[in-house]
């Protein structure tokens, strides 16, 4: 049933959550996954959406977790692209699992938000629809190509307030500082693995994951630095394995005055995390595998 998933994943994974986990997270990944998507609070409200698909007979099911998340059961990305509110910027394509870290990190109104990995900008445009372009968001992002999309994105969708940054986070200047950071770091992609899509797996190896860990650890290190005493960080990624999680936050927090906040959102199918407080979403039809650890600065 899991052979179409990397030895060097599903040895991993057995080792870290057993043999029965295991199994539910292959058969998560087993099949298709339900297209979902985000209100784009700057331009629609959530009766705006309903009264669209329901227009177009699509059906849709709302989350307990949050009033902007649509799971689309029936429906094709593809098949909403020629709707006039897809158009228009007034809703955004995004997993489930990817509104989550925006959600932990509560983005405050007023607020200095870095969001240092940002391409190609759902989590940055999630951050301005949430404080209704009352915060000012950094939005920093290594790749030319990436960034010019994640413009293009945050132009599409309102978010107005957002000071885009091609650099490499990991070399921000230390006297920055801000009052939320979200790290949706660079990753192996672990927890997104799906059979019905060979791109999913095709760049996964234990090469990958251990690179990915190398390189957030540097980047949440840099974030712990350019978080104001007080400030909060979320620290996420779309891989399941510990190395990439858990262990880089563990690391990461080594000799730094800081604690895990508890990640309090419900109705989320869990996986088990040795980190207290951090979040680990199994892969389901609905869900992509996921990560998140919300870390505030003494
Ligand atoms: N947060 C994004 C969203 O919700 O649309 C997805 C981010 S994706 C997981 C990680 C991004 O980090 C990629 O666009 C990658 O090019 C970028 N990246 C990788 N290394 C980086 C670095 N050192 N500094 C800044 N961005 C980096």
């Amino acid at each position: 049933m899991n052979s179409f998933l990397p030895a060097y994943f599903t040895e991993s994974v057995t080792r870290q959550y057993g043999a029965d986990a295991a199994e539910r997270i292959f058969e998560g990944m087993a099949g298709r996954r339900k297209a979902s998507l985000r209100v784009n609070r700057l331009k629609a409200e959530p009766a705006d959406v309903e009264k669209a698909l329901t227009e177009n007979g699509i059906a849709y099911e709302r989350m307990s977790w949050w009033e902007d998340a649509f799971l689309l059961p029936n429906t094709m990305e593809s098949e909403l692209w020629k709707l006039p509110i897809y158009e228009q910027g007034g809703i955004y394509l995004q997993s489930l699992s990817s509104m989550l870290p925006p959600l932990a990190l509560e983005p405050k109104a007023g607020a200095d938000i870095l969001d240092m990995a940002a391409a190609p900008g759902g989590k940055t445009a999630q951050m301005a629809s949430l404080t209704g372009n009352k915060a000012n968001i950094t939005a920093c992002e290594i790749n030319k190509i990436r960034a010019e999309k994640l413009q293009y994105n945050l132009q599409k969708q309102g978010a107005t307030r957002v000071s885009v940054m091609v650099r490499d986070a990991r070399k921000l200047e230390d006297f920055f500082r801000f009052d939320q950071i979200l790290l949706d770091a660079p990753c192996s992609g672990s927890g997104t693995m799906l059979e019905s899509d060979p791109r999913t797996t095709k760049a996964f190896s234990e090469k990958l994951v251990r690179n990915s860990a190398a390189t957030q650890l540097q980047l949440l290190k840099k974030a712990l630095t350019l978080l104001k005493s007080g400030g909060t960080v979320v620290y996420s990624t779309c891989s399941i394995l510990e190395m990439e999680n858990e262990n880089v936050v563990k690391a990461a927090l080594k000799g730094v005055k800081a604690e895990i906040v508890p990640i309090g959102i419900p109705d989320l199918p869990p996986l088990p995390t040795s980190l207290p407080g951090a979040l680990c979403v199994c892969p389901t039809d609905s869900y992509e595998g996921f990560f998140m650890a919300k870390i505030q600065k003494k």
